[in-house]
């Protein structure tokens, strides 16, 4: 019998010499990616950590049989029920745009496994598609028996179906990076920046927060992808060196892009949901040590290993760790009613905790506007605290322009081909003017408002959104705040607005 190493190459790597089309027909470029090179460019590319198929069946199959016996073991309803209600948004909130983003992750390892330019860059992208699949399907699993005590968990399938305004901004994140990109844009965007650096704050850091709100189905799944995620990221870092070889400026290019457009939707996600909607108790640290710890640190050494340049914002990105998701949580509080969680208030603790954790800007910036909506509710009730209009969105990452940093609104402007365009940010105006002819005819939601196509009111669009009022988004202890009627936590007593 042979062993493992002498017919392991033979399964994973096998590449060949066609005789009856040629290279670039069974390539194309449209599809494989560019810089477009010969096979003899790319028959070095190796994955550091090999697997063949049996072994993969063999470990997955392991691998979901240790969740189902966790779930069996501590995630029947009543275990459900004993977590922190904040603690089951922050899951409501992680399953809506990942579960059914993971099955559109399953297409770009597929386009990978067809379309990658060696067999064994292919070998490893036939597994990925297989994990993907595995990822929509532990979610969706989950969720499903959750919708009985809490309809919101419905969104973990609903929600990438609608014209829900973070929905759109996830489909047209996902778009970019994977559903609509060729294999080598999707081998540097999804798998080198996305799985190798981002995935990791998701699923490692969430893990620890998981395992201190005593969910241990969330944690052990979250562990579970993540092994899934390591081992299939390895398609990054060796497409990328080709590509370094070849065309350095286009890898920057993707990579600075792609950096950014992670940090946005990704501050959002786990920005606010680890900083509001975890327990304080959970919380080991805050969202920006454990950007700086997983992100920062390791992008700034992946860089040097292979030679790149730092992103041109990486000053602005280093600003918005301090503000960026503090500015966009006060949006989410305030627009709660175009979600499918409910958020509540930084209680006195909280806020002790977040003025520590973020000395420069808390307590000077957003304290004053929490405490300001606190006093609205108690003295004029809960419509004092809710909008009336409808936010600008950005043409880039689809998301409200709510990343305001201390004395500077950070949106600007751009005209293009007779059209006025609006941005969050520099970086996403950026990106908007490298590939204009991919982003310039997309309508953002308030763009289809001016058309005539959505709803103008905020009541209207709600219902756009598909947003039932078994799952609107409202506050979750309804204004029952023990604290709100008489202090700010810091034992004065809160202006009264009038
Ligand atoms: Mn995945
Ligand atoms: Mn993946």
């Amino acid at each position: 019998m042979l062993k493992r190493d002498e017919w392991l190459d033979l399964a994973r790597k096998l590449d060949w010499t066609f005789r009856y089309v040629t290279e670039e027909e069974v390539f194309p470029e449209e599809l494989s990616g560019a810089p477009w090179l010969p096979h003899e460019a790319w028959k070095d590319w190796d994955e550091p950590y090999k697997d063949s198929y049996r072994e993969y069946v063999q470990n997955q199959l392991e691998k979901d049989q240790s969740i189902l016996a966790v779930r069996d073991a501590v995630g029947r309803m009543d275990d459900i029920k004993k977590l922190d209600p904040s603690w089951v948004q922050m899951v409501k909130f992680h399953h809506a745009p990942i579960s059914l983003g993971e099955y559109a992750a399953a297409t770009g390892e597929l386009r990978m496994a067809r379309f990658g330019r060696d067999s064994a860059w292919r070998t490893m992208a036939s597994l990925g598609a297989l994990d993907e699949m595995r990822h929509t399907q532990i979610p969706l699993l989950l969720a499903h028996q959750l919708v009985r005590i809490d309809p919101g968990f419905d969104w973990a399938h609903k929600c990438l179906h609608t014209n829900q305004w973070a929905s759109i901004a996830a489909r047209h994140f996902f778009d970019d990076q994977f559903t609509a990109a060729n294999a080598i844009d999707t081998a540097l965007q999804l798998t080198f920046v996305f799985e190798t650096g981002y995935t990791n704050l998701e699923f490692v850091a969430l893990t620890a927060m998981a395992d201190k709100a005593e969910d241990s189905v969330f944690e052990k799944a979250l562990t579970s992808i993540q092994t899934d995620e390591s081992r299939h990221a390895q398609i990054g870092g060796p497409t990328l060196e080709v590509i370094l070889k070849h065309d350095p400026e286009r890898a920057q290019y993707l990579l600075d892009k792609q950096f950014w457009r992670c940090w946005r939707i990704i501050l959002v996600l786990t920005g606010c949901g680890m900083d509001y909607l975890t327990p304080l108790d959970a919380r080991p640290q805050s969202y920006k040590e454990f950007m700086q710890e997983w992100i920062v640190d390791q992008y700034i050494r992946q860089c040097e290993e292979f030679g790149l340049k730092l992103p041109w914002y990486w000053d602005t990105f280093l600003e918005e760790l301090d503000c960026a998701h503090h500015s966009f949580m006060l949006g989410l509080y305030t627009y709660r009613s175009t979600m499918w969680l409910d958020y509540a208030m930084p209680s006195p603790d909280d806020k002790k905790w977040l003025r520590e954790k973020y000395p420069d800007t808390w307590e000077r910036y957003y304290e004053p506007i929490w405490d300001h909506i606190a006093a609205a509710w108690r003295d004029k009730g809960e419509h004092a605290t809710l909008p009336y209009t409808l936010p600008s969105l950005c043409n880039l990452c689809q998301l409200p322009t709510a990343f305001i940093r201390p004395g500077k609104n950070t949106a600007c402007t751009l005209d293009y081909n007779g059209r006025k365009y609006i941005f969050c940010s520099e970086p996403c105006r950026w990106i908007f003017q490298q590939e204009p002819i991919k982003f310039a005819s997309h309508k953002n939601v308030i763009d289809r408002v001016f058309a005539g196509e959505a709803p103008t009111d905020l009541q209207g669009a709600i219902k756009w959104f598909e947003i039932t009022p078994d799952v609107m988004g409202r506050d979750l202890y309804q204004g029952e705040y023990p604290w709100l009627n008489g202090t700010n936590g810091k034992g004065a007593k809160v202006a009264s607005a009038d």
